[in-house]
C-alpha cells in the first residue's frame, strides 16, 4: 500500500463528531499515515492540537483564518506563540488573505469596510508570520483574489519562512511564481472534478519536488464522492488522478509528496 499524507484537515469541525475514531482508522487503512488538523481561530487551534494529543498520526496547524480576521485578537501573537510550541504543532495556519467575498457586496457593506477588512486580515497573516519566523516553522496559505498581496506580504519573510499555498486552483504562470519564492502548493479534490482541467494542467505544469496533497474536509470531497462529507481517507482518490496526470506510478506520487511534507513540516516525524 502506497503511504500518502493529508497536509490539510479539518478533523475539529462537527461534522467528524458522531464517527471521527473510525474517520481515522478508515484513513489509516487507506494508507494516509498522517493527517495534519488546520485550526482556523484560536478555539479551533486549541482543538487540533487535543485531536493531535488523542491520535498519534494527527498533527496540528495553529492559526486565525483570514475570513475571520475580524474576530482576532489585536495582537494574537502571545497566544500563538504558547500554542505553536506544542511538540505536535508542525505548522503555522491557515493564515492568508482572501479577498472573495469583501463587506461591500453584502447589505450595508461600504468600500470602507473593505478597506478595514484588508487590512485586519494583512495585520493578522502579519503577526502570524513573525511567530512563524521565530519558532522555525512554515505556513499554510489560504489565498483567493490576493495572489499579488499575499506575495507582496511574504517578501520581507522570504529568509525564514515559506508557504503552502493549499488548495492551489490557479493556473500555472501563477504556480511558478509560488514555486520561484521557494514556497510550495498543494491539490485537493477538485482536480477531480470533470470541470477542473485547468488545475489539472496546473498539475501536469508543478514539479513533482513542490506539491503536496491534501483533502481540506470536510469539504471538497474528490470523485466518485463529490458533493458528500470529505474525510483523510480520499487523499488516495486525489493521489490517483495525480499519478494519471503526472503519467507516473501512484508509489511514486506518494513517495515524493511525503518527501516534500517532511521538508516543508520539520517537526513532522515520517511515517
Ligand atoms: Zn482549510
Amino acid at each position: 500500500m502506497t503511504t500518502l499524507y493529508d497536509t490539510h484537515a479539518h478533523l475539529d469541525y462537527e461534522d467528524f463528531n458522531p464517527d471521527l475514531v473510525q474517520v481515522v482508522e478508515r484513513a489509516a487503512a487507506a494508507g494516509i499515515t498522517r493527517i495534519i488538523s488546520i485550526g482556523t481561530d484560536l478555539e479551533s487551534s486549541r482543538r487540533a492540537i487535543q485531536l493531535a494529543e488523542r491520535f498519534p498520526g494527527v498533527f496540528a496547524a495553529v492559526g486565525w483564518h483570514p475570513c475571520h480576521a475580524f474576530e482576532a485578537p489585536e495582537d494574537f501573537r502571545p497566544m500563538l506563540r504558547e500554542l505553536a510550541r506544542h511538540r505536535k504543532v508542525v505548522a503555522i495556519g491557515e493564515t492568508g488573505l482572501d479577498f472573495h467575498h469583501l463587506p461591500s457586496g453584502k447589505p450595508g457593506g461600504t468600500a470602507d469596510d473593505d478597506v478595514r477588512y484588508k487590512q485586519k486580515q494583512t495585520a493578522t497573516f502579519r503577526q502570524q508570520m513573525q511567530v512563524a519566523a521565530e519558532l522555525g516553522l512554515n505556513c499554510i496559505v489560504h489565498q483567493r483574489d490576493a495572489l499579488e498581496d499575499v506575495l507582496a506580504e511574504m517578501r520581507p519573510f522570504e529568509d525564514a519562512v515559506r508557504g503552502v499555498f493549499h488548495c492551489f486552483v490557479n493556473n500555472a504562470s501563477d504556480m511558478k511564481r509560488v514555486i520561484a519564492t521557494g514556497s510550495l502548493v498543494s491539490f485537493t479534490g477538485i482536480v477531480t472534478f470533470k470541470n477542473a482541467q485547468s488545475v489539472r494542467d496546473t498539475v501536469l505544469a508543478t514539479p513533482l519536488d513542490r506539491f503536496m496533497l491534501e483533502t481540506d474536509c470536510p469539504y471538497l470531497a474528490p470523485m466518485p464522492y463529490r458533493g458528500k462529507r470529505c474525510e483523510p481517507a480520499y487523499v488516495k482518490e486525489i493521489a490517483d488522478l495525480v499519478a494519471e496526470v503526472k503519467g507516473c506510478p501512484l508509489a511514486e506520487i506518494g513517495r515524493v509528496t511525503c518527501e516534500n511534507a517532511a521538508k516543508f513540516f520539520p517537526k513532522l516525524p515520517p511515517a
